[in-house]
């Protein structure tokens, strides 16, 4: 809880390549672990809702360079990020914790329908939610979504779990060995220096709405409980 006593709801960004483990389709082991480390975090009290990315799968921009239409092609990649949270349901779900998944494209069966204000109420209620199928529109990243559902449900972070780095850093880090990883970073420097954190329309929603980001890595064990629970890790990226 924060200090008007108000519960602290965070929106988490999982990208698809870390679901897939580095491989298409996806390793179980990997989202296993982050299952196991929400609920925690949802046990303390954090309202938690997430945003799955669809990288292991597909990316529209890849299909077209493979000869398909642009669109249908970011379709493809938003029905694999349905997927992604399924799997995530299931292994929060074998963890005793009520789940839901919101899908941005209709699939009843599988998935509620995005409706905001019940997204809010399950979150009041203790139940993660999961949003799907990205904003359910091409030309658009998970990224941005992230931002966006964040801002319309009212979290007070965009937690952006990524694969490889642990922040957001000078150069990077795999390739330059000088390269430093921010504690703190605006959105404008973000932007105009390039840096790779997220893409840009992402970065300007943030700073055009003051949605405060936090990048950190998936991979080093506890991190994500650390995330939604409001540790300082990774870069803060702010106005
Ligand atoms: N996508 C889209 N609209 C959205 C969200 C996603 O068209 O609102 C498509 C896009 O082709 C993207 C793919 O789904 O490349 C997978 O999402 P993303 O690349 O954001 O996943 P991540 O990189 O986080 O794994």
């Amino acid at each position: 809880k924060d200090a008007s006593g108000k519960p602290r709801r965070v929106l988490l960004k999982l990208s698809g390549e870390a679901f897939g483990g580095g491989s298409v389709g996806i390793d179980p082991h990997v989202i296993r672990r982050i299952a196991e480390e929400i609920v925690p975090a949802v046990k303390q009290g954090v309202q938690v809702a997430i945003v799955v990315g669809g990288g292991n799968f597909f990316r529209g921009a890849e299909l077209q360079q493979a000869g398909i239409d642009r669109s249908r092609g970011d379709y493809m990649g938003m029905l694999g990020t349905v997927m992604n949270c399924l799997a995530l349901q299931d292994f929060l779900e074998q963890e005793g914790q009520a789940t839901r998944v919101q899908s941005a494209i209709q699939m009843t069966q599988v998935a509620e329908p995005y409706i905001p204000l019940k997204a809010i109420r399950h979150l009041e209620k203790g139940r993660v939610v999961i949003f799907g199928a990205g904003a359910g529109m091409p030309y658009f990243s998970t990224d941005t979504v992230s931002i966006q559902r964040s801002l319309e449900i009212h979290c007070d972070e965009v937690l952006m779990g990524k694969n490889g780095v642990d922040g957001v850093y000078t150069a990077d880090p795999r390739k330059n060995a000088d390269a430093r990883m921010f504690t703190q970073l605006s959105y404008t420097r973000a932007l105009v220096d390039n840096l790779a954190v997220m893409d840009a329309s992402a970065l300007s929603m943030a700073r055009d709405n003051n949605q405060v980001i936090r990048v950190f890595g998936l991979e080093e064990a506890g991190n994500v409980t650390r995330a939604l629970l409001g540790e300082s890790i990774g870069t803060r990226v702010s106005s």
